[in-house]
Formats: structure tokens, sequence, C-alpha cells
């Protein structure tokens, strides 16, 4: 979770300004009140940052950097951005839960293990 809090805490400084806030909803405004992913209206609606604040610190106000996402397709994008596999429909998410249930239960020699660990974040 290091990475995401990193993530979190650069942008934060741009969305506690008041500046932000009206910015906001100009976005949401322009994007329909709707993601720009999958199209919800439902839920809670983001703005997210296209380029992350933490490598575009000078787009973070920029309204073409930005987009309407619901929290899903948010920290999914997030997620892919700081180099971890995607959530959801990841067919390597089993073989981890697998691969952490076989160490749980010291099933799995550290070397099986380990592969697994490459596989799931190469
Ligand atoms: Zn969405």
């Amino acid at each position: 979770m290091a990475v995401i809090d990193d993530y979190k805490r650069h942008s934060r400084r741009v969305t506690r300004t008041k500046r932000w806030q009206v910015l906001r909803h100009e976005i949401l405004e322009r994007d329909g009140w709707a993601c720009v992913d999958c199209g919800t209206r439902r839920g809670r609606l983001e703005i997210d940052h296209v380029k992350a604040v933490r490598s575009r610190p000078d787009l973070a106000f920029a309204a073409d950097n930005l987009a309407t996402r619901c929290s899903r397709c948010h920290s999914a994008k997030t997620r892919i951005e700081v180099g971890w596999s995607p959530v959801f429909e990841s067919p390597d998410r089993d073989d981890w839960a697998n691969a952490v249930a076989e160490l749980a239960t010291g099933n799995a020699t550290p070397a099986s293990a380990k592969e697994k660990m490459t596989c799931w974040n190469p």
C-alpha cells in the first residue's frame, strides 16, 4: 500500500485546494457526471489525473489531464500506474492466492513460491 499512499500524498496537495474544488465541478459537468470508462453515474465519482500528479505536477490543474472516473475504474487505473496487476479479471490472482495459501500451510517449497511471485509481478 505504500506506493498507493505515495501517489495519494502527491494528489492530496492538489485536491485540498479551493482551486481544485471549483475545477472538479467543471470536470464533472464536462463529463456529464459519468465515469469516462464505464459510463456509470452511480456511486462516488472521482476526478482522475490522467497523468499522475506525482509524475506531472505541472498538469495537476490542466483540464485536459483530468477525467471523471468511478472509484472502481479509478483504483483499477491507479493500480496499473503503480505497477501492480489489476485486481479485476486477473487470472494471476487465483495463483497468487493459492501460493499464499500453500505458504501458510507449509506445503510449498520456497522455490515454487518465488516462481509464482515473479509471475504475479514481472
Ligand atoms: Zn467506471
